[in-house]
Parts: C-alpha cells; sequence; structure tokens
C-alpha cells in the first residue's frame, strides 16, 4: 500500500490550473524527488499533501486512508511533516529554543534536553545551539528548518527545496541526513533542483511540468529522457 497517493488532483487558482489531474503514489520507505521547472506547481503540490489548500477534485490517500477533506493538524498528527520553502523558524530565538517549542507540548523535563541534544547534534549544530537562528549561516538555517520539521517524527517527510543556497559540502551532509532518516523508517519525499542531490538519495523520481505528471522514474531514467532535458531549455535558473 502506498504510503502517498493522488487521484486526479486538481486545483485552481483563479483561471491557472496549478495542478492538473495528478496521479502520484511513492512506497513507504521510499525516498522519492519531485522536481520540475519553477512554477510547476510542486509547492502547491506539497499544501495540497498538508492540508493548507484544499483541491478542486481528486483524492489525497495517505498511509491507507483519504485524508483529502482532513484538517492539517490531523495529517500533522497522523504523521506528515512539511518543511516548506519559506523560512519557518523564530529568528529571534536561539536555536535550541526553536527546537523546544518544536517538542514542548511533547515532551517535558530531562527528556525533552535529551531529545533537542540529539536532534542539535544529527542538525550539526551542537556548538550553534545558543546561536540566534538569525544569525545562522543559510545552510545551517535549512538544517533548523528540517529539524523542526522531524522533531515529533513524523512517518512522511516532504522537503521544499531544502538544499536550496546550501555549498555542496553542506549539500551532501544533507543528503546523508536523509539517508539516515529514511534508514530510521521515514518516507521522504522531496523537491530538488540539484540532481547530484537527487542521485544521491531518491530511489524514484516524478517531473511536475504545467502541474501535469510529466515523467516518472528513477533518476538514469529521467537523466536519459529527451523530453524531460528539453522543457528545461531556456530556463536561465538551475535545473
Ligand atoms: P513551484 O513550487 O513548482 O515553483 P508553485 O506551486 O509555487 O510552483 O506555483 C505554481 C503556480 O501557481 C505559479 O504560477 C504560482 O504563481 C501559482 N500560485 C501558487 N500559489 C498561489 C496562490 N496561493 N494563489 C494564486 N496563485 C498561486
Ligand atoms: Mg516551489
Amino acid at each position: 500500500m502506498a504510503i502517498l497517493q493522488t487521484r486526479g488532483l486538481d486545483k485552481w487558482f483563479g483561471g491557472l490550473h496549478v495542478t492538473d489531474n495528478v496521479d502520484f503514489s511513492m512506497q513507504p520507505g521510499e525516498v522519492h524527488c519531485l522536481i520540475g521547472p519553477n512554477g510547476a506547481g510542486k509547492s502547491t503540490f506539497f499544501r495540497l499533501v498538508l492540508g493548507e489548500h484544499l483541491p478542486n477534485g481528486g483524492a489525497i490517500l495517505y498511509d491507507g486512508a483519504d485524508i483529502t477533506r482532513a484538517k492539517s493538524y490531523q495529517r500533522i498528527r497522523r504523521g506528515i511533516s512539511v518543511k516548506f520553502q519559506v523560512p519557518g523558524i523564530f529568528k529571534a530565538l536561539k536555536v535550541r529554543q526553536n527546537l523546544q517549542i518544536a517538542l514542548q507540548d511533547h515532551l517535558s523535563g530531562h527528556s525533552l534536553n535529551e531529545e533537542i541534544d540529539r536532534l542539535l547534534e544529527f542538525l550539526k549544530l551542537k556548538d550553534a545551539a545558543g546561536q540566534l537562528a538569525g544569525s545562522l549561516s543559510h545552510g545551517q538555517k535549512q538544517w533548523l528548518e528540517i529539524g523542526m520539521a522531524i522533531a515529533l517524527k513524523p512517518k512522511l517527510l516532504l522537503l521544499d527545496e531544502p538544499t536550496a543556497g546550501m555549498t555542496p559540502d553542506e549539500t551532501h551532509a544533507t543528503g546523508e541526513m536523509v539517508q539516515a532518516l529514511n534508514a530510521d523508517g521515514v518516507s521522504v519525499l522531496a523537491v530538488e533542483h540539484d540532481m547530484a542531490f537527487v542521485r544521491q538519495i531518491a530511489q524514484r523520481v516524478t517531473v511536475l511540468h504545467f502541474g501535469r505528471v510529466f515523467a516518472q522514474g528513477t533518476i538514469d531514467e529521467i537523466v536519459a529522457d529527451e523530453r524531460v532535458a528539453a522543457i528545461y531549455l531556456g530556463e536561465t535558473g538551475h535545473a
């Protein structure tokens, strides 16, 4: 059974068909990358999965349940977590305090501190624990974002452009974090532009173009697909 599946998912913003009859599926334990040019509808797809937007048509199934109309908090409670493109960390608070906020409704006292320490270690932020989140490097901010998203141990983690603005070393370290989470049983769906990173983490890749599923396959199949290469021609930014 798929951990996440959409059937005929449709979303319109006014006259713009942002998600066009999307049939998507990924298996539990999979790392899946969602790629496609800017404006293809990738972030909107994430917001539909989290319930921040309701679709105009189609269905979303998660872990065997129809969550199409479920509230966001119900989806989060069932184990879906998202790191969005737009930063959601508290810049005026210390790194440690950010993680505390993510965890404090679930843990307290010694176990809260222990879990924060474990996360800081995992995120390579131990030495920055007392720094204001706003003073972190771009890559470290992304890691803190990921930390906020994984604090409650999701089953399905959606990462929207996790390596944007990172150095190659930071990108590689992020790939290792994703692999470690995946080895722990977390299914991961990541929007990503860096093909080396996609190759590092993804078992399968879906290409979105103008809101439609344009291609699906392994990274090797996608890279070899001339139709996919063609949709990036004329893009001045990253692939
Ligand atoms: P991507 O993440 O692939 O770059 P998005 O999902 O952010 O694409 O956006 C897809 C299209 O939908 C874009 O044309 C964008 O301008 C439009 N869009 C996104 N969110 C909204 C919104 N809340 N209202 C209106 N249009 C939107
Ligand atoms: Mg986006």
